[in-house]
């Protein structure tokens, strides 16, 4: 299918994005990314836009770097990028475990960050990454600019706090601190689809083992990305063995309310979500001990 008839914009910079969406707000305008969930829906009519502002060619929306302790995503960072930047692995690991999970590598070569967060698929993976890791969102308009915390960036199924008018032009996440691991898990019906539930995970252990920090988020069971504050209270200052991990699976699957969907009852989005996470924390932890136990021999050394 071809998608119906639409102008089509083209600006260099993002200032010139921003007046587009600004001057064109009221007549059905779209951003295009990757294009890689717009075009489907536009083809299928889901979606039908009277313009559409390709951002593809808008230098400042592309690349990553860390500055002052913060890893700064260009909006226009692929899916691929993620998964093989060594910038990325180093500074925020847990973007490295998730976008394999992202489709197929196709997808991932298209497919950006900032088009995965402002589509805000319920069952995608990288909405749980941004707010397992408190990220920042930025977005600009012709009004200036605006930072979103990724708590408060998901409002419900394919629908985010920016106005129709604002460009997500990067997203900010503070570097992993040294002894930390990270893990993403999903269960999806074949390789690439979405996931039926998924779970992101991070953690810091101290010399001893002992955790100082625990991200958990899942993804997949509910209209937007879940926090679970009572598991990670449940993995601090612990070393995450098998009692913690059981009574961490069942915190999580407590906290969940999931709707049931056509594959799947909420009952097992809710255990295999507590399974998950119970997983990728202990991947995370064991990865954090690598960590350590570099260290030790180092030292000793
Ligand atoms: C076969 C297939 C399988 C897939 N499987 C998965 C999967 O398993 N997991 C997953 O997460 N995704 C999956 N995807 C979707 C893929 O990840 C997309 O890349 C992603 O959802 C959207 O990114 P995009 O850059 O392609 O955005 P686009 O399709 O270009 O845009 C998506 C939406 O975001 C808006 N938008 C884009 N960029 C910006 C911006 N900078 N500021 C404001 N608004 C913006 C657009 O206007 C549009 O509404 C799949 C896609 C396909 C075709």
């Amino acid at each position: 299918m071809k998608p119906p008839a639409f102008d089509y914009h083209r600006p260099e910079t993002v200032d010139e994005a921003t007046s587009l969406l600004d001057r064109l707000v009221d007549d059905e305008v779209k951003v295009l990314a990757g294009g890689q969930s717009l075009v489907p829906l536009m083809n299928f009519r889901l979606a039908v836009p009277q313009h559409l502002v390709d951002v593809n060619g808008v230098a400042e929306l592309a690349g990553h770097a860390v500055t002052d302790g913060v890893l700064r995503l260009g909006a226009l960072t692929r899916h691929h990028e993620l998964e093989t930047s060594p910038i990325v692995r180093a500074a925020a690991p847990l973007f490295t475990a998730a976008a394999p999970y992202v489709g197929h590598v196709q997808i991932r070569s298209m497919g950006t960050l900032g088009g995965s967060l402002a589509h805000a698929d319920p069952a995608a993976e990288l909405p749980s990454v941004v707010l397992a890791l408190d990220a920042t969102l930025v977005a600009r308009s012709v009004r200036g600019e605006r930072r979103i915390p990724a708590a408060d960036f998901f409002i419900t199924h394919f629908t985010t706090a920016l106005e129709p008018d604002e460009l997500l032009v990067a997203v900010e996440v503070p570097v992993a601190r040294p002894r930390g691991g990270a893990a993403f898990l999903e269960v999806a019906a074949r390789h690439g689809d979405f996931a039926l539930a998924g779970a992101a995970a991070a953690v810091t252990v101290d010399a001893d083992g002992v955790v100082t920090d625990a991200r958990i988020a899942c993804a997949s069971v509910a209209a937007t990305p879940v926090r679970v504050p009572a598991a990670e209270a449940l993995l601090r200052g612990t070393a995450a063995d098998p009692s913690v991990i059981a009574a961490l699976e069942a915190a999580v699957a407590a906290a969940l309310d999931p709707t049931p969907e056509l594959k799947t009852s909420a009952a097992y989005k809710r255990r295999t979500a507590g399974v998950l996470a119970g997983r990728a924390v202990r991947q995370a932890w064991r990865t954090a001990q690598n960590d350590l136990t570099t260290t030790r021999n180092g030292q000793a050394a």
